[in-house]
């Protein structure tokens, strides 16, 4: 008989888990509290609004996994100058030299292209959106895993595919020690403080002038900005915020618009002032990504490893999730590398 096993959150590593569990013969469901697929990974229409790039002379793993799938890929633009805003207003500008550039690569479509080609791989009704787990206990037969609704459905395992603070929204029986929680809550959830702003254009007008598209600031709302273009496409810039969750939240859409247009203005010319399209996304209010812990900017870049949880849920609960890998946690290619730890334990 098939071994039934849960995975909790349909993000890269649960999907990336339950394609290897079915490929093994697994009987598998997925739980997921959104109404989409993906997790951090977000693209509205092409363009990404949560993870934008993989690093092919690094990560193996994603590299591996977008040619088996058979996804297309591109390289980030980089070439032109950039521009540096270090104090409001004082714009320079600056021409890296090549051998700055580490090759970073994007999918066709947006990265939701992979979460897309993945779930695609399933039985049909593997997975099951809307369903936010709240409970999991231990029972003669197996887990028993409840559902918001208070469904519950029994499996002989459990792996738990969600940032590591945000278990402690689940309820354990046995209850986790004080020492798990303790790792848990400990662990970052990775850019989940973040937002991201993709301001859309008819063309990549920057490039005429010469410009890479990529701009970085001390000064403005945003930190940091690349060009999101799509390859023939329409032109876009997306950039990550310098403002704290707690700043970002006294301005409302239209005043962060402006802002963010008039920063992209300074750097880039007055093409810059009239988007066709502005889109944005703040994590730090995502309630099935970020804690309130979260909103607290990041100090050093966290160490992230596998989390071991108590003996006796042993053989019956596992943990995976990028934040759970000691090689590249944070970025995709730790997701699925987790994934892959955690099925190797349980199979
Ligand atoms: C703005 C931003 C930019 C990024 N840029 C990059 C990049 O360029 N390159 C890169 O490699 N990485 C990047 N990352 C990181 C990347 O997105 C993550 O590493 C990866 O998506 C994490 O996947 P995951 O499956 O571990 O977790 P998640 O994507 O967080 O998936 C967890 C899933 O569990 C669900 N869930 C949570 N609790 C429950 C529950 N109780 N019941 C049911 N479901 C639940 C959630 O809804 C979610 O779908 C970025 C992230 C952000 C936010």
């Amino acid at each position: 008989m098939n071994r039934s096993i849960a995975i909790i959150g349909a993000g890269v590593s649960g999907l990336y888990a339950a394609s290897l569990l079915i490929e093994k013969g697994y009987d598998v469901t997925v739980f997921e509290a959104r109404d989409r697929i993906g997790g951090r990974v977000l693209s509205q229409n092409g363009f990404d609004l949560g993870p934008t790039w993989y690093w092919p002379d690094t990560e193996k793993t994603i590299t591996q996994l977008v040619d088996r799938l058979g996804l297309k890929v591109f390289p980030q633009h980089t070439t032109g100058d950039l521009m540096l805003e270090r104090q409001a207003g004082v714009i320079e500008r600056h021409t890296l030299p090549p051998e700055q550039t580490v090759l970073s690569m994007r999918l066709e479509g947006g990265m939701a292209t992979l979460t897309i080609a993945l779930a695609a791989e399933l039985p049909e009704g593997t997975i099951e959106l809307e369903t936010t787990v709240t409970s999991i206990h231990q029972t003669e037969d197996g887990v028993s895993v409840t559902v918001e609704t208070g469904s519950s459905k029994t499996f002989q395992h459990v792996m738990l595919a969600i940032p590591p603070r945000l278990v402690s929204r689940i309820s354990f029986q046995p209850e986790l020690s004080e020492a798990t929680k303790a790792k848990l809550s400990a662990t970052p959830t990775w850019m989940a403080g973040q937002a991201k702003v993709v301001a859309v254009y008819d063309r990549p007008f920057w490039r005429d002038a010469g410009l890479s598209g990529l701009g970085m600031s001390w000064s403005g709302v945003l930190q940091e900005i690349h060009d999101a273009s799509a390859p023939g496409g329409y032109g876009a810039l997306f950039g990550f915020f310098r403002l704290s969750p707690a700043e970002r939240a006294t301005l409302d859409r239209d005043e962060l618009n402006r802002l963010v247009v008039e920063q992209l203005v300074r750097l880039f010319g007055e093409e810059a002032r009239e988007p066709r399209d502005v889109l944005y996304v703040d994590w730090s209010s995502d309630r099935d990504t970020a804690s309130l812990r979260d909103a607290q900017p990041l100090t050093d870049f966290p160490v992230y490893q596998p989390i071991a949880l108590d003996a006796d849920w042993e053989g019956r609960l596992s943990l995976a999730g990028t934040e759970t890998d000691s090689m590249f946690g944070g970025h995709i290619e730790g997701a699925l590398r987790s994934a892959e730890r955690v099925v190797d334990e349980i199979s």
